[in-house]
């Protein structure tokens, strides 16, 4: 897609940047009371769960997920341009085994503090653990899908190298950067063409993928009345990469705020605060930081690495990339 750049404005990328990066935060703080529950679970304790509540950490604190996405954030901010030796750095250094991690990323992060080439530590996972971190790389580079698309697949072979899990991380980073690209536009987004552009991308590297992403055309036909339903009987929507990026963005394809978008994802059940992650970084790229709900961003953690720390750094990347395109 060529990117008008008379049409840039730094205000604009800047709420979209911190609206992606904030918007995984929220969702997977959202998500994380009720990680790994059945729908029917979330129904019968919270009615529609809509609030940060307590869990296995206090309300508005983040797991891996975020956790993850930070490091990959800090890359760009800090270096302007992605590099997988700095993102192995950053994933050791924020590091907090405590924060939900999936249990094979313990041996894995081990055999890199040892030093070993992160080339030669990835296993054959086909986790969705690249695709909830990948935000970043989706919005930093969204005017370019190429970049895009090539950055997706190198940062998630880090970790994961199954072709599942990176039909899964370049399906979400797409997702991203085609929700920057419409929302700075203020464009509605066309659900068909928006669902087209990343089965084109993902066909080269898992046709299955494409299988379940042609699933959200099927279910957007139902129209948008009992989505939460209509997705988790369609997907599983477990730790699965193939099961948990498509009602990740059905999630958002299907409702009209960032709200509703996140709301959805998590009450489908299952991996909830990934799903819940990912759906807020897409909702958040195309909606902005300006549609979260005050509720929500005034309850997030805001230590060290909280919720000023993420603004920072997503200001940070966005100013770095307006420069970048208006000297273009
Ligand atoms: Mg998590």
């Amino acid at each position: 897609m060529k990117w008008k750049h008379h049409l840039l404005s730094r205000e604009s990328l800047e709420d979209k940047f911190i609206g992606s990066a904030i918007g995984t935060f929220v969702g997977d703080t959202l998500g994380m009371p009720v990680e790994g529950w059945g729908r029917a679970a979330i129904e019968a304790r919270f009615g529609l769960l809509t609030t940060l509540e307590d869990g296995r950490f206090p309300r508005g604190y983040y797991t891996d997920d975020t956790e993850m996405m930070i490091g990959i954030l800090e890359v760009l901010a800090e270096n302007g341009d992605f590099d997988p030796n700095l993102t192995v750095k950053k994933f050791l250094e924020n590091f907090h085994p405590e924060r939900g991690y999936g249990g094979r990323i313990y041996v894995l992060m081990d055999r890199l503090r040892k030093g070993i080439p992160w080339h030669q530590v990835a296993t054959d996972s086909f986790g969705n653990g690249a695709a909830m971190r990948i935000a970043p790389i989706g919005f930093f580079y969204f005017h370019d899908i190429k970049n895009v698309k090539r950055y997706a697949i190198l940062s998630c072979k880090i970790t994961h190298l199954h072709p599942e899990a990176i039909a899964g991380a370049v399906a979400q980073a797409i997702a991203v950067s085609l929700a920057v690209s419409y929302g700075i536009r203020n464009i509605p987004i066309p659900r068909i063409e928006f669902l087209d552009r990343i089965m084109e991308e993902v066909l080269d590297i898992h046709t299955g993928f494409v299988q379940r992403i042609l699933e959200i055309k099927s279910i957007s036909k139902l129209g948008l009345r009992d989505n939460i339903q209509n997705i988790a009987r369609c997907f599983a929507c477990h730790v699965r990469s193939i099961e948990a990026v498509p009602p990740a963005i059905a999630s958002f394809l299907l409702t009209d705020t960032f709200k509703d978008a996140v709301v959805t994802g998590i009450n489908l059940g299952g991996d909830t605060d990934t799903i819940g992650a990912m759906t807020g970084a897409i909702a958040g790229a195309y909606y902005g930081y300006s549609q979260i709900p005050e509720e929500w961003i005034q309850v997030l953690e805001n230590a060290s690495k909280g919720r000023d720390y993420v603004i920072g750094l997503a200001k940070k990347a966005a100013e770095i990339l307006y420069r970048r395109l208006k000297k273009s």
